[in-house]
């Protein structure tokens, strides 16, 4: 008899989405003609850079060609990629990343999950509120948490409550954590930290000898000038954190597939007998052993998002996005709807009228207007109360929507 890991039994079924597709397919079977519109998509939907395409074109060639064939490449990827990376995310904003710092994957999701594979399994989780679901599960499945309690929370784990009341930043713990995630610009709430707030955090992960997991998949949509792009912008954070990046919101490349994450070498963490240890030796160790890289092709097409042309073309796409968050977030507020986020994140994080529940939101929303959202209590206990809308849909649908919100629906 072969035993099942029992971690995966704590796990809650994946709910969120299925419900919402269950809700919205029972609506349509009762309104055959309604005309629904989805702001609720968590995925791209512009093209990819056509630079980017030119660069996988070219690839795809090279290796119809024996002399220019390639097999493996590097587990931790290619240079020409890396040195890319490097030099337009960290070296001109002042940041030295060596380039055995960091490791090219198939995408930030799979560097978030992997990542606690590292890490002791006694480690406190702490975790914002509402949350990316992938940090909390994935530390679940390893058996660092307890089991879900009727607060709708998990035991062992840290929450650190992100609402309105604090302006969505999260309050440091009063308990002792190891393990700390942090996602910035933040999905679901589409709120940033501040520079202070990120300070504080370093020297709270310094003084504890704490790690920050830190998650910059929506860095690209930073539009103030004040919010850090990387966590290494803060003093001391070399210290102390990993960062995870991705192509996918950045460039459209959800479906094409590619990440890093950066571990300086002065990342460490203590064995049993107190002596320190490189976490980037033990990532090198396990991505190596479970990881055969990148295909060539797509480190290629993510290699162009730094060429002038590929530059220029995400940042039209990103501004196509941003000006829908704009639409949005206005439109919401003209309604007299508190709205959070959409200046630097494609996520608008709206309180719900009246504190009505999220669920309840949802159908509202559903029936009324016939928009599809996301309920805030899915993201977490603390998305009570709240609702996610995207800008990642198109501009006409993106304003018929706010227009229909504003002078339809009901309070
Ligand atoms: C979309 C997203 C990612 C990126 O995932 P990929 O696997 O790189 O596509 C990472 N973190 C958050 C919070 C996200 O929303």
């Amino acid at each position: 008899m072969a035993f099942i890991n029992e971690n995966y039994l704590k796990l809650p079924g994946s709910y969120l989405f299925a419900e919402i597709a269950r809700r919205v397919t029972s609506f349509k079977d009762e309104n055959p003609t309604a005309d629904i519109i989805r702001l609720g998509i968590g995925d791209v939907t512009q093209p990819l850079p056509a630079a980017c395409i030119q660069a996988m074109h070219t690839a795809v060639d090279e290796l119809a060609k024996q002399e220019t064939f390639r097999g493996y490449g590097p587990e931790q990827g290619y240079d020409f990629l890396i040195e890319k990376i490097i030099e337009t995310n960290y070296t001109k904003r002042g940041i030295t990343i060596g380039k055995d710092e960091i490791f090219v994957s198939d995408g930030s999701k799979s560097d978030c999950g992997n990542i606690q594979e590292i890490f002791g399994t006694n480690n406190i989780v702490a975790i914002t509120d509402p949350v990316y679901p992938v940090y909390l599960d994935t530390n679940i499945m390893a058996g660092r948490t307890g089991i879900l309690t009727e607060n709708g929370t998990f035991e062992k784990v840290t929450y650190m409550p992100c609402t309105a009341e604090n302006n969505f930043t999260p309050e440091l713990p009063k308990n002792r954590v190891d393990m700390i995630y942090l996602c910035c610009p933040n999905n679901p709430t589409g709120t940033t930290l501040s520079r202070e707030a990120l300070t504080e955090w370093v020297n709270y992960a310094r003084k504890n000898e704490s790690i920050i997991l830190f998650d910059a998949a929506y860095a690209a949509y930073i539009t103030e000038e004040d919010v850090p792009r990387s966590i290494y912008e803060i003093e001391g954070a070399k210290e102390v954190a990993i960062e995870f990046r991705s192509f996918s919101k950045t460039a459209g490349f959800t479906g094409t597939r590619c990440g890093y994450t950066v571990i300086p070498k002065t990342v460490t963490g203590r064995s049993q007998d107190g002596s320190k240890h490189d976490f980037n030796k033990l990532w090198n160790r396990r991505h190596t052993t479970k990881f055969n890289g990148t295909a060539y092709i797509i480190q290629r097409g993510a290699e162009a998002v730094y060429s002038v042309e590929g530059q220029a073309q995400i940042k039209e796409t990103i501004n196509y996005y941003m000006a829908n968050a704009k639409i949005i977030r206005e439109g919401l507020q003209a309604a007299g709807i508190q709205a959070f986020g959409g200046v630097n994140a494609p996520y608008i994080w709206l309180k719900t009228p009246n504190n009505m529940p999220s669920w309840d939101f949802f159908d509202k929303l559903l029936h009324e207007v016939n928009i599809v959202g996301t309920p805030g209590a899915g993201f977490g206990p603390s998305g009570e109360g709240y609702f996610r809308l995207t800008s990642f849909g198109n501009k006409e649908n993106t304003k018929r929507a706010i227009e229909r919100i504003k002078t339809k629906l009901k309070f």
